[in-house]
């Protein structure tokens, strides 16, 4: 199995603080049948800034240390990088790190509490210059949860989303696990992957997520999105079904 999104190169971000912790992330991943994990440090969100060459050599030196342990996973390079306004600009000078490096697949973070006014027309420029958003974690953004049909007009404007394995399986809350199967049910998310960042409080639990998806839709899903991520790493197109909208509560009003 892939995993797209996940925290796993030392002395980066919030994730792994030292090249051990990584090894018992790996270890930890390959348990839960996981071959291949895209590192995705944070780029730009506030705290932490990861550059294209630096992610590129660490991904490197963890791949060595992996093979020198003999531990059957692979690490690919990325980057999550969070939305702003010098996004064109940064990705016209070589500066934004696509998944798998050569893949036209870029992961882009949203604020926490909002979706910022220019998002749709960035989202859209980006796919001008061949660039496919993937929206992280939707399900996790306050204003998505209160209108996820914001998400609707973006998926429908060709970006695509990925989704938290530990919101399905209800780590984060019951309202962002509703919110996630929510976007499952209406065709607004295209993966899931683990945003892990340790093996403690965010590990993969991707087992647990995927028997939660197996349940609730059949296998088929699970190898639906299993097989997205495939395609990712080869570059190929992500096909799926026609985006729905969200039913939501009708707010009362006078009739
Ligand atoms: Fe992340």
């Amino acid at each position: 199995m892939i995993d797209i999104h996940c925290h796993i190169l030392p002395g980066m971000d919030d994730g792994p603080k030292h090249i051990e912790e990584s090894v018992e992330m790996a270890e930890n991943a390959v348990s839960q049948g996981i071959n291949t994990i895209i590192a995705t440090p944070h780029h730009l969100n506030g705290s932490y800034d990861n550059y294209k060459p630096d992610i590129i050599t660490a991904v490197a030196q963890l791949n060595d240390r992996l093979q020198a342990d003999n531990i059957p996973l692979t690490i690919l390079p990325g980057q999550e990088t969070r939305i702003n306004g010098e996004f064109v600009t940064d990705l016209e000078n070589n500066q934004l790190l696509p998944l798998n490096e050569t893949s036209s697949y870029l992961l882009v973070e949203l604020p926490a509490n909002h979706v910022p006014r220019y998002t749709k027309q960035l989202l859209f420029d980006l796919q001008l210059q061949n660039i496919k958003p993937i929206i992280v974690h939707p399900e996790r953004n306050k204003e998505i949860i209160e209108n996820p049909n914001i998400l609707y007009d973006l998926v429908s404007n060709g970006s695509l989303t990925q989704v938290t394995a530990a919101s399905l399986t209800g780590k984060f809350g019951k309202k962002i696990k509703k919110t996630t199967l929510q976007l499952i049910e209406a065709n607004l998310t295209h993966f899931i992957a683990s945003d892990a960042h340790n093996v403690s409080n965010r590990g993969f639990l991707f087992e647990e997520a995927h028997t939660i998806l197996e349940d609730e839709y059949g296998s088929t899903m699970v190898y639906w999105f299993m097989e997205n991520a495939q395609y990712l790493i080869n570059g190929e197109m992500i096909i799926g079904e026609a985006p729905q909208k969200i039913k939501t509560k009708k707010v009362l009003g006078i009739f």
